[in-house]
């Protein structure tokens, strides 16, 4: 056994690196820390809150439904859950039905089993791409195409090979016939924040329909409205099996959904997958208003038209070499200095972005972000760069 320093410097596991901030009360896009200094969050709790802190409309949505009704397990059936399934359903684009969990890893947790409830026992690899990000449980872990979280958790389930991103014939020749199915984001987002190219998605669906595999998305990040569309897929006019969603479903309510074809998801009978918690009241109480506030406000036209103005802004400023990404699920390549050091003093400077790549930042306001908080945010940036 190799000998660790032990860290008994507070009462969490150091998990997390140091934090250096405590906030303590957000709204819409401002956040206040306990010293009452305030900030712009253009991270939204890594894309979580994308109708912004405090958001009216699910708070009373969330305090109503605590007050009438928390969890009664699966074994009984509740409301909202299955009007924010039928939602979900039309804005995929029909035609499935939707399985509830409580964080991202276990909506693509659910999908890998249910490819392998489909596929049999001889067929149920699941191929996903270098630098794809998919969660931290065992599965999602190996699903997770960076090896350098994998260290120190091996042995990883098996069922998992990776293959590089947007290269289509290292895909075909991977699909061999234990293979079930393809799982990818439409844009990395962990990974950097790199988008599929346009063919390559056409193309892995025209692969995964040739070899009779299922086609599945995580669009945990890149769901709903975040990139100007419902889902980040839908800019590239495919047509998935599986698609997993999460984070912004319930603007900080845990909540994760997986959805499926019905064809696919038939592989699932009564009793082979279950969660205590997934898909109870409280959070799909609070996904139901999220659903409802995005769909009447038109929250894809919003992040599309606000994600134009921060890219500009952005590309504008000395200091960033390019800008990558669709809608408000945006990259910023610095041209020198590192990302996560960047990010430190712009935080220090009442701006909230966090340092995906060593040498890039990501920026994921909220979704109705104003004009003059964009302009606000890019002027704090060009302070910061110079
Ligand atoms: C955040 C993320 C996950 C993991 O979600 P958790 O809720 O942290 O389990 C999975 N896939 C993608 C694409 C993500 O961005």
């Amino acid at each position: 056994m190799t000998t660790t320093p032990v860290n008994l410097a507070g009462p969490l596991l150091a998990t997390y690196p140091p934090q250096p901030v405590t906030f303590v009360r957000g709204k819409g896009t401002e956040l206040w820390d306990d010293a009452g200094n305030r900030y712009l969050d253009f991270l939204s709790g890594l894309a979580v809150t994308s109708l912004g802190h405090a958001h009216p409309e699910v708070a009373k949505a969330i305090s109503e439904q605590a007050t009438q009704l928390l969890h009664v397990s699966n074994l009984f059936g509740t409301e909202p859950g299955l009007e924010v399934a039928t939602t979900l359903d039309r804005l995929v684009g029909g035609g499935g039905q939707v399985f509830f969990c409580n964080s991202g890893a276990e909506a693509n947790e659910a999908a890998i089993k249910l490819a392998r409830k489909w596929g049999g026992r001889d067929r149920y690899v699941v191929l996903t791409a270098e630098g794809s990000f998919h969660g931290r449980t065992l599965a999602t872990l190996h699903a997770t195409g960076q090896t350098n979280k994998h260290a120190g958790f091996e042995p990883l389930p098996d069922g998992f090979r990776h293959v590089p991103w947007n290269d289509l014939e290292a895909l075909e020749a991977a699909i061999t016939a234990d293979v079930a199915a393809v799982l990818l984001e439409s844009i990395q987002a962990e990974g950097g924040v790199r988008p599929a190219e346009n063919q390559y998605l056409t193309g892995v669906e025209s692969l995964c329909r040739e070899k009779g595999i299922l086609f599945m998305l995580d669009e945990v990040q890149t769901g709903l409205a975040r990139t100007g569309e419902w889902f980040g897929f839908q800019h590239y006019g495919v047509s998935p099996d599986v698609v997993c969603m999460a984070k912004a479903l319930g603007n900080g309510m845990p909540i994760g959904a997986t959805w499926a074809k019905a064809e696919a998801g038939a592989a699932f009978r009564p009793g082979d997958h279950a969660t205590t918690f997934g898909g109870q009241p409280l959070a799909t109480a609070a996904a139901r208003a999220v659903l409802e506030v995005m769909e009447r406000d038109e929250a894809p036209l919003a992040a599309a038209a606000a994600g134009r103005r921060l890219r500009n802004g952005l590309e504008a400023l000395p200091g960033i070499a390019s800008v990558r990404g669709r809608g408000l699920l945006l990259a910023a390549e610095l041209t020198e200095g590192s990302g996560p050091d960047v990010a430190r003093a712009a935080l220090d400077t009442g701006l909230v972005v966090n340092g995906v790549t060593p040498t890039a930042l990501r920026l994921t306001p909220p979704l109705f972000v104003s004009d003059g908080e964009i302009d606000e945010a890019v002027e704090i940036l060009k302070g910061v760069l110079s």
